[in-house]
């Protein structure tokens, strides 16, 4: 049985609290390790060791610091397979996608390798006479990320590159689903030339985050999960003076208009509503198809794709989809598709009970279809995060753009439609924080930044781009003077520029 501790200090070190959790192999419902859960002393003890690295690294010169994520970009393409492998073996997804998870984290790494251009300031000669205003941008000094279980490579990268980028100190709590990449992306750092201390990983579940968001010497947090952990989250931090970017969960519709092409429309269900078992906060869970016509034909070309899904464990190079997370997540996904039955929707593809040979203890559930779903239903206003789609049907444009406007959550949204007019008046006025034309999931780049809006994020700074490079730092305004100013006497009004 393998025993993960945490990383801090630039090592390895064993967890002291005494508890632990499982880890476990969705394919096979095996326990493959144990995780420390850290305590609030271990917390503090990685609080410390960061507070003590962290001057000297903000003092070192930011094309330096770029040069360590050079290196890191080097080393996560050089070691992508056994990454991968990694990781699929604790969350279940299939290894390429997982190398989608790394790749997208590699690629907000080499973001910030502009790290230099990206922290410049702002000065303004002659603001007055003799007078010059600068603003800097200082490092937070250490901040801490909080990750979910479902993207353990690309979310810490998108946490910790561009804070360690601006010159903090960084301690991550990762998922206790899935901690043995985050694990092993600390050492890789190390290995690219970060000086100890700057990236601690601490393992952990409600008793470390509650730590690390009272804990005085932490400047910002930033959190993904489920919402309600992201209201927690936010509420505590703000509480206790820290900046806090929370984002929470999502229910992402899909608008198809009739004259869309279907068979785009449908390919990108299949990839954004079943790819990593739905287990994306970008995943479509909800298509709207425009007149029933649409619905019809949309319907007709979803059965068969999602009855012929290939699910299988990460090992099968030819898997479309793998396990769920965990035991609990099975049970909660099939519990929610037996309450849609009861709520009166209607079943076409039914994923309960979808047993794989050789695997009978695996995490698994099928490709699953709802039709005629309505917006009272809990199947439709609570996340499933499982693979399962729900069709609701629209009337028209109006009443398909109401559905996601009246949604708690606001993380992504697409609309499929060949009318440029629609699509338009579509982004314009939805109040969604991604979208996507003819786009199903649409995450955007590093240099752009991620984010949703209503009960999908708190606080007001998304996730990389150049909102990133604001969270991580704090603003310093400088008016200086250098005239003869002070010997011509002193000046008793408020002071306004001449
Ligand atoms: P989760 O909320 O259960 O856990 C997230 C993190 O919070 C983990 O590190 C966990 O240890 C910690 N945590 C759990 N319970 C806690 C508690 N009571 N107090 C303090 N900390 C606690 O989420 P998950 O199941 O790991 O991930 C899936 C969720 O994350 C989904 O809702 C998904 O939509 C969301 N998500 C959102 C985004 C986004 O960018 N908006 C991205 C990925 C995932």
């Amino acid at each position: 049985m393998t025993a993960l501790g945490h990383f801090i200090g630039g090592k390895h070190v064993a967890g002291t609290s005494g508890r632990t959790a499982d880890v476990f192999n969705p394919a096979t419902g095996e326990v493959q390790a144990k995780v420390a859960l850290a305590s609030v002393a271990e917390i503090r003890a990685a609080v410390e060791n960061a507070r003590e690295a962290q001057p000297k690294w903000a003092a070192t010169n930011p094309q330096r610091r770029a040069r360590v994520f050079m290196k890191f970009v080097d080393l996560l393409n050089q070691n992508m397979d056994e990454l991968a492998v990694m990781l699929s073996k604790e969350h279940g997804k299939t290894v390429e996608d997982s190398k989608g998870d790394i790749v997208r984290g590699l690629e907000v790494c080499e973001f910030v390798i502009g790290i230099p251009h990206l922290s410049k300031g702002e000065f303004t000669e002659g603001a007055g006479p003799a007078i010059d205003m600068y603003s800097i941008r200082q490092p937070v000094g250490i901040g801490a990320g909080i990750t979910p279980f479902n993207f353990p490579g690309m979310i810490p990268m998108w946490m910790f590159a561009p804070a360690i980028a601006c010159g903090n100190a960084f301690i991550l709590k990762p998922s206790e689903r899935d901690p043995s990449l985050p694990l092993r992306l600390a050492e890789l750092m190390i290995e690219a030339g970060l000086p100890a201390g700057i990236l601690n990983v601490v393992n952990g579940d409600k008793e470390a985050v509650d730590a690390l968001l009272t804990d005085p010497d932490i400047g910002a947090i930033s959190f993904v999960g489920s919402t309600p952990i992201a209201r927690h989250v936010y509420g505590t931090a703000a509480a206790n003076g820290k900046r806090a970017q929370c984002f929470g969960g999502a229910k992402n519709h899909m608008i198809i208009m009739p004259d869309a092409d279907l068979d785009q429309a449908v390919n990108a269900l299949m990839g954004a509503g079943y790819g990593s078992a739905g287990e994306r906060c970008m995943a479509v869970s909800v298509a709207v198809p425009v007149g029933e016509e649409t619905a019809n034909r949309l319907v007709e070309k979803l059965i068969p794709k999602i009855e012929s899904l290939r699910i299988g464990p990460y090992t099968d190079d030819k898997a479309d989809m793998g396990p769920v997370v965990t035991k609990a997540a099975q049970e909660r996904i099939n519990g929610l598709i037996d309450r849609g039955v009861e709520e009166g929707a209607e079943l076409l593809v039914d994923g309960r009970g979808f047993k794989l040979q050789g695997y009978e203890n695996g995490y698994f559930v099928g490709g699953s279809l709802f039709d005629h779903v309505s917006p009272d239903m809990d199947i439709y206003r609570q996340e499933i995060f499982g693979p399962v789609l729900s069709v609701v049907r629209a009337k028209n444009y109006e009443e398909a753009l109401d559905l996601p406007m009246k949604h708690e959550y606001g993380n992504g949204v697409a609309i499929y439609t060949r009318d440029g007019d629609a699509a338009r008046d579509f982004a314009s006025r939805i109040n969604i924080g991604m979208i996507g034309i003819n786009v199903p999931i649409p995450v955007p780049l590093a240099y752009h930044s991620f984010g949703g809006w209503k009960a999908s994020s708190f606080g007001d700074l998304n996730q990389h781009g150049t909102d990133s490079i604001k969270f991580w730092t704090k603003t310093k305004t400088i008016t200086a003077r250098w005239p003869s100013g002070i010997k011509d006497g002193a000046e008793f009004v408020m002071p306004v520029m001449k």
